[in-house]
């Protein structure tokens, strides 16, 4: 931490005169010790056991960039660095008002649980700010996983260089199975940043391109390997498929999203289709679904990630679009579809690629 109290007075590490006080942590109280190395930024740090104010233990990289955000804060509007909130008992890395608006920077560069980030950013929303979560030089180097994204819970991640101390937004995600995710990446300053998220919070954003026969083939492929390589989550539907005497590696094209997906779902798109081939198949021919229904049908087959609420139905309502289209269900009437015909199933991965080339 950049700030120790003693004598019921906050003094900076910067500006220290004594280096063997009795310093104490301004949240838990506890003694802390002046530390200033060759590497590191002067900062106090706990004696013993961890701080329940702190999100995460504290690294040169995390005091360098909290406290380049600090000065980042007061370019733009008020900054606080290092803010103990006693109620919640949380210490806030940068606390900046910028346009009216009250943010709170956490400077993310060690691993965390969803639960924690969920926990923290609920106790600074209902305190009236907005959290923005900005990722380390750890988080930036490595592969962006769909998991990642759902841990910071939005359909956004926004990460901070402190070597460059340069913002960058990725987002737009999406995803096609098999495929590595898909996202666009934007540098930005602090006060553009917030402004770009004000935007993304009103509306989302993907690009969506058209699924390719090469990309549809390699699927029915990679369908066949997790299948040969025992991978619980496809075995278990394999399993549901042998009940009604089809085969996973056979699955309806129709399981293969024409197009790539906003990120929504936590399981495959292809799993999750499937799922609900199979449940249609559960009911007669010229059988009449309410859209409305269809769609609570078609969500309970999903394991759903809660990014965001407009994904999940868009996801559902380009389903159901490709259902219509390929004659599967037929509209009749305000809100009604009628199944009117089974997807086809194909007896293996073979047959089922054969059929694409020789259209
Ligand atoms: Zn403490």
């Amino acid at each position: 931490m950049l700030y120790a109290q003693i004598d019921q007075k906050l003094v900076s590490a910067n500006e220290v005169l004594v280096t063997q006080a009795n310093f104490r942590c301004p949240g838990c109280g506890a003694q802390v010790r002046y530390r200033h190395g060759q590497l590191n930024v002067a900062h106090f740090a706990h004696i013993s056991a961890r701080c329940a104010f702190e999100a995460e233990p504290e690294s040169a990289a995390h005091l360098m960039g909290k406290l380049q955000l600090y000065q980042l804060g007061t370019q733009i509007g008020e900054a606080q660095v290092e803010v103990v909130f006693s109620t919640i008992k949380q210490r806030a890395d940068v606390v900046v008002e910028y346009k009216k608006n009250k943010y709170i920077l956490e400077y993310q560069c060690s691993p965390i649980s969803r639960t924690q980030v969920k926990q923290r950013t609920r106790a600074y929303q209902q305190l009236g700010y907005e959290v923005i979560w900005l990722l380390g030089p750890k988080y930036q180097q490595s592969k962006i996983r769909k998991s990642l994204v759902a841990k910071f819970n939005d359909a956004l991640l926004i990460f901070y260089n402190y070597k460059t101390q340069k913002c960058t937004l990725t987002a737009n995600f999406n995803e096609v199975d098999f495929q590595s995710l898909q996202s666009i990446s934007q540098e930005y300053e602090l006060d553009q940043l917030l402004q770009v998220i004000k935007i993304y919070k009103k509306r989302v954003f993907w690009q969506d391109s058209p699924t390719t026969k090469q990309v549809l083939i390699q699927q029915s492929i990679k369908i066949q390997q997790q299948l040969v390589r025992k991978n619980k989550e496809w075995l278990q539907i394999q399993q549901e498929c042998y009940q009604v005497k089809h085969n996973l590696s056979g699955v309806p094209w129709i399981c293969h999203p024409k197009k790539s997906m906003p990120l929504g779902l936590a399981m495959p798109h292809i799993l999750w289709r499937s799922r609900c081939v199979l449940l249609l198949e559960h009911y007669p021919l010229e059988t009449i679904f309410a859209v409305s229904k269809l769609q609570n049908m078609f969500v309970k087959q999903g394991c759903w990630l809660t990014i965001d609420e407009r994904l999940c139905r868009y996801i559902v309502n380009q389903f159901i679009i490709e259902l219509v289209s390929n004659q599967v269900l037929t509209r009749i009437g305000p809100g009604k579809l009628e199944l009117i015909c089974y997807p086809e199933w194909y007896a293996n991965w073979q047959f089922k690629t054969n059929s694409l080339k020789l259209n």
